[in-house]
């Protein structure tokens, strides 16, 4: 009989995780309570599929404890100080996220989990470390926020040899008992201070994906708050801090030399020997954000044992999703280049310190962010600004600021057919050779119904002004 065999737990959220989940435990023997805060026609479908299983689904309340709850199984979106879980706080019933639940149901011959988080480039990352993986001919996916979900990995027929898990500061929350193989931060910058409460407790949740590394705990050389938590974490013996720089690096360090990926013995030996990892140009795209991510890549995979010509081999492989800095077009001698994916300002900044000159486009729903920072360090790189969307009068103030010389054009519009305008106007201020850059620094649903939908409409304001 399985652990959870007449145990009374209550998954907390329907949706992509919670139903899944649901039907795991309920296979498994338990008795299942779903408690769900909306009562929308998606969620009455999936309840009524769960209730013909036999599934108890408490549609508008999930705020209440279920009587006799043992477990409560989250969705990882759920927010730690809701009412349901100030309640099992004081009943002293256990929480667990939906990557807690897969790595309790993992086979006991499972794959090692290779993980990453960071506030940005985690899906990057861990795409890059699958392929590297890949070349290295090891069965592999990658898996969490992306791709094949988590149970999915841990539970289905496939067989893997080690997992490239990209973990959300949410679900590490919920996943005290995760002990990765290695895992990396890969940066630190405020983003979901709302959900977490403060920067300290998104670090700290961050930072849980170190506690039990047995290998390695990977950390970015430049970004200091990530080094702190592989200090604070509780390892494995002989497990080792790797860092990656985009300098030439120091001891148990990855870092770049002349153009080349290299890492620490490469530099004590001076010479090309096995340990040259890859070359910039293997990077898709070689701007010197991704470079980080691909030698965070590296790091995991070569704390995995993968041979330096498999790194190689998995970057040249690589091809990054939609949206993160995707070449549109060239159009007289001007580059289009579309990073919808740039949601909030440190993932705006990296692809900003990529071009020169650039004709940025910006703007949408700034989440409480302010733009002083990401525009005093891009001032020299503009050629010229096209605001769009809601809240576009902050980054219009900073640019004030910081940058009083450089034209701005506000559109004023917050409508989808603003962007085809936004791109007319940076046509005119472009001259050859600068960038056209759609990077937003903000979130796109006050226009559009995702980040893709705002890129498409990027591209095809793009494909029209070249037609
Ligand atoms: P995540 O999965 O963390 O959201 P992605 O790999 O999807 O990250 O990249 C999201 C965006 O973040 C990219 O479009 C790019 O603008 C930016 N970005 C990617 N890698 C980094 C990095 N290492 N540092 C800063 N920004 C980055």
């Amino acid at each position: 009989p399985s652990e959870f065999q007449g145990k009374h737990i209550t998954v907390a959220g329907l949706g992509v995780s919670g139903v899944p989940a649901a039907k795991v435990l309920h296979a498994r023997g338990a008795i299942v309570t779903v408690v769900n805060d909306g009562d929308d026609a998606r969620a009455r479908e999936q309840a009524a599929e769960l209730e013909a299983l036999g599934i108890t689904v408490r549609l508008g309340d999930g705020a209440t404890l279920p009587e006799g709850t043992e477990l409560i199984v989250t969705a990882p979106g759920w927010q730690p100080d809701k009412p349901l879980f100030r309640a099992a706080g004081q009943a002293g019933v256990p929480v667990w996220g939906d990557v807690e639940l897969a790595w309790r149901l993992r086979g006991p011959d499972a794959a090692p989990w290779l993980a990453v988080t960071g506030t940005n480039g985690k899906t990057t990352t861990v795409q890059m470390l699958a392929s590297i993986l890949r070349a290295a001919g090891l069965r592999t996916a990658a898996v969490g926020n992306i791709g094949v979900s988590l149970l999915d990995a841990v539970l289905g027929e496939e067989r893997y040899d080690v997992l490239a898990v990209e973990l959300s500061s949410y679900q590490l929350h919920w996943a005290p008992s995760l002990r990765a193989h290695s895992g990396a931060v890969l940066n630190l910058a405020p983003d979901h201070l709302d959900w977490h409460g403060s920067m300290e407790a998104y670090a700290r949740d961050k930072g849980r994906i170190y506690e039990g590394n047995k290998v390695a705990c990977v950390y970015n050389v430049a970004d200091k708050a990530t080094e702190d938590l592989v200090r604070e974490a509780d390892v494995e013996e002989g497990c080792r801090a790797v860092g990656f720089t985009l300098g030439t690096p120091g001891p148990s360090q990855l870092g770049v030399v002349d153009g080349i990926l290299v890492d620490r013995a490469f530099v004590e030996n001076r010479q090309k020997n096995a340990q040259e990892l890859a070359e910039v140009s293997d990077v898709n795209p070689p701007a010197p954000h991704n470079i980080a991510n691909a030698l965070a890549a590296a790091a995991l995979a070569r704390a995995f044992g993968v041979p330096a010509s498999a790194v190689r081999d998995g970057l040249r492989a690589f091809r990054p999703d939609a949206h993160r800095i995707a070449h549109v077009a060239d159009i007289d001698g001007v580059a289009y280049v579309d990073d919808s994916k740039a949601t909030n300002t440190h993932a705006a900044e990296a692809s900003l310190a990529a071009y020169e000159p650039i004709v940025w486009i910006a703007g949408g729903l700034a989440k409480g962010a302010t733009f002083d920072e990401l525009v005093a360090k891009s001032a020299k790189r503009l050629r010229g600004v096209v605001l769009i969307g809601a809240d576009r009068a902050l980054i219009r103030d900073a640019l004030a600021r910081h940058a009083p010389e450089v034209p701005v054009v506000d559109l004023g519009r917050t409508d989808t057919g603003a962007m085809l305008q936004a791109v007319t106007e940076a046509k005119r201020l472009a001259q050859p050779g600068d960038t056209v850059l759609l990077a937003p620094a903000c979130a796109s649903m006050d226009m559009f119904t995702n980040y893709n939908q705002r890129g498409d409409a990027f591209a095809a304001a793009v494909r029209e002004l070249d037609a």
